[in-house]
This record gives structure tokens, C-alpha cells and sequence, in this order.
């Protein structure tokens, strides 16, 4: 999608992202918990010479998934080798990455969830005793052979770690959930990639994209991107606050780093539906959206700051969103 604070990747985000991505642990900013975690689980791997156990890394997009990936590979000093659930159609498309695989190396899945059953199938074995079982032969004389592959570990992320089937789920060593990033772990995030763009910001403009970037440093990337270009339109190419302000403004980001879709999924509860609760699907019958992208790309963000709550009858929207949007709250 087009929204400039969607945590999804865009084809605009793919040029300039990769000149981004932290390359080492101590690069990785925030996320101290599982840094920490895996800073040990990587050392233990180390000093006995073996791989790292299989990781689940899961949380939103834009989170920083894909970016620890490529740093565990890089600190374990093995090739990064990245597919996607979508991308692998057939269980022979796996088993051929599976057999191509170095001793070692990192094998990461993207969106993990989206493989179907068949081929994670192939998967278990894989990741229990590194082997493939292969039918060779149709009908009678069909028989299974088994072949052995190297040691590698498995990474898989996923923003939903509901929808994983139980039996691939117990078969990671070390699941790990991503939190949304706290304001000062996303002011460092600008002002790194600010020093790599080799743009001058203020603290003040940096802490603000950092406020309005819904905790994901993708967001915090993306919007500083824009506020670059305004700032070398219309000022010297200095990001200052003024300019900040007005860039983000221009955007339609809100203080809490809100557009208009969020805008209209609360107004409507609280000007449709007296503030809920109101049920999933009637509210997204009322904006136009769809369920399902409703529970996974607009909420999840307007939960974690307490705009809205989840209760067994619906949504509401709470009193932090009243007062967001200048509503009076009507008592019965
Ligand atoms: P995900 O795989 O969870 O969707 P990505 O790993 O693609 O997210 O991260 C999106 C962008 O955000 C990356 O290009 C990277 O530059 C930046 N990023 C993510 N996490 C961090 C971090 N902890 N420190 C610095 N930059 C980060």
C-alpha cells in the first residue's frame, strides 16, 4: 500500500533501505532484550562450532526482521540466504534451496506463515535432523530416500505468530517477538541514517520524526527521507524543527503519527457507533476496509498507544481518543 506510515515495505523504501541496514549487533539499535539473548545464544554457538539454533522472529512489519537476520548471519560469519514463504511454490523449490545450503549458513523465510502444509513438511526433518526425505519412483515402486544436509539454521519471521502451525512453532530453539521501538531508540535510528544520507539534523527534528514513525524504524527511514527532500526545496538541505513540522504536516501525519485511514477507523467508532465496542467487521464495512487489514496493518500500532481497546464485544475507541480528536465523551 501508499501510506507513507505503513510499516510495509514499498518499492520506494527497497532503493535506499539496504544503505541502511546495520551490519552488526552493536549497530542493531533497541530491542536491548533480545539482543541480549542472542549476543549469548551466538557466543554458546561459537565456542562450541556449531550452528546457531532455529529462530522465530516474529512482531510487525518494518520492525527490523529481515535486518537481524543478516546480522545473526553476519556475526556468525555465514552466508545469508533469504526466500519467502509466497516465493516457494512447491516443496521441490525448498528442498533444492535446503540441498544448495553451506555448512552453517543462514537460511532465512520471510512471511514464514504463508508456506503451505506440504512444504512444511520438508521442513521438518530438515530442521530436526538435517535430512531430506525424497519420493523417488511413482505408485508401487515409489520409496523415500533420505538425504543428508548440511547443518544451517533456519530463520523464519512472520508478523503473525498465531497463524504458524503448532508443529513448525516447536520446532524453533529460540522464538523471539520484536517490540515496537520506544521514541529514543528511533531518535538514534534517524539520527544514524540522517549520518548516512550525510544530511545535517537537529535533535529536536530527529526526536520529532521519531514521535510521529508508530515505533517502526521503517516509518522513522521512510519519513526522514521525505523531510530530507522538503528540507532541500525549501531550506539549505539543514533538516531543522520548522521544517520538519511543515514536511510531516504537508504528509498528513499527525503528532501520534497518525494519517487519515487511522482518522477515519476512530471517528468512525466514536461518530458512528457512540465509541463502541463495535464489531470487526461492521467497522470495517463502515470505512470501506477490510478486516483482516484492519487487524493486521492499522491496529496492532493504534492498541499499542492506547487509542483503542479490544473487548470481547468489539472495538472502542478510549478516552486518550477522544481527547486526540477534540471529542467530547457523552456519559449515558
Ligand atoms: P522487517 O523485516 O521487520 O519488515 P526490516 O528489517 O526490513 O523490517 O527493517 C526495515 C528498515 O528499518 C531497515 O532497512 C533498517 O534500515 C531499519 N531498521 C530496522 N531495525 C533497525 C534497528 N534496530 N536499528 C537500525 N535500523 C533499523
Amino acid at each position: 500500500d501508499n501510506r507513507v506510515i505503513s510499516g510495509e515495505v514499498s518499492s520506494y523504501d527497497e532503493k535506499f533501505e539496504l544503505s541502511l541496514r546495520p551490519q552488526l549487533l552493536a549497530q542493531y539499535i533497541g530491542q536491548d532484550q533480545v539482543k541480549d539473548n542472542l549476543q549469548i545464544f551466538i557466543k554458546a554457538a561459537k565456542m562450541r562450532e556449531e550452528c546457531l539454533d532455529h529462530v522465530l522472529l516474529y512482531g510487525p512489519p518494518g520492525l527490523g526482521k529481515t535486518t537481524l537476520a543478516a546480522v545473526i548471519a553476519n556475526e556468525m560469519a555465514v552466508n545469508f540466504r533469504m526466500t519467502s514463504g509466497p516465493a516457494i511454490e512447491r516443496p521441490g523449490d525448498l528442498a533444492a534451496i535446503l540441498s544448495s545450503l553451506e555448512p552453517g549458513d543462514v537460511l532465512f523465510i520471510d512471511e514464514i506463515h504463508r508456506l503451505n502444509r506440504a512444504i512444511e513438511e520438508v521442513l521438518y526433518p530438515a530442521m530436526e535432523d538435517f535430512c531430506l526425505d525424497i519420493v523417488v519412483g511413482k505408485g508401487p515402486s515409489a520409496r523415500s530416500i533420505r538425504l543428508d544436509l548440511p547443518p544451517f539454521t533456519l530463520i523464519g519471521a512472520t508478523t503473525r505468530a498465531g497463524a504458524l502451525s503448532a508443529p513448525l512453532r516447536d520446532r524453533f530453539g529460540v522464538p523471539l517477538r520484536l517490540e515496537y521501538y520506544d521514541e529514543a531508540s528511533l531518535t538514534d535510528i534517524v539520527i544514524r541514517s540522517s549520518a548516512l544520507f550525510e544530511a545535517e539534523i537537529e535533535g529536536s527534528a530527529a526526536e520529532e520524526i521519531a514521535r510521529r514513525s508508530r515505533g517502526t524504524p521503517r516509518i522513522a527511514n521512510r519519513l526522514l527521507k521525505r523531510v530530507r527532500d522538503y528540507a532541500q526545496v525549501r531550506g539549505d538541505g539543514r533538516i531543522t524543527i520548522e521544517l520538519t513540522r511543515e514536511a510531516l504536516e504537508m504528509l498528513r501525519v499527525d503528532s501520534h503519527g497518525l494519517d487519515n485511514i487511522d482518522h477515519k477507523l476512530i471517528l468512525s467508532m466514536i461518530e458512528r457507533f457512540k465509541g463502541g465496542p463495535v464489531g470487526l467487521d461492521t467497522l470495517a464495512a463502515s470505512i470501506g476496509e477490510e478486516s483482516t487489514t484492519i487487524e493486521d496493518v492499522y491496529e496492532p500500532y493504534l492498541l499499542q498507544i492506547g487509542l483503542i481497546q479490544r473487548t470481547p464485544r468489539g472495538r472502542m475507541a478510549t478516552e486518550k481518543a477522544y481527547r486526540h480528536f477534540g471529542k467530547p465523551i457523552l456519559n449515558e
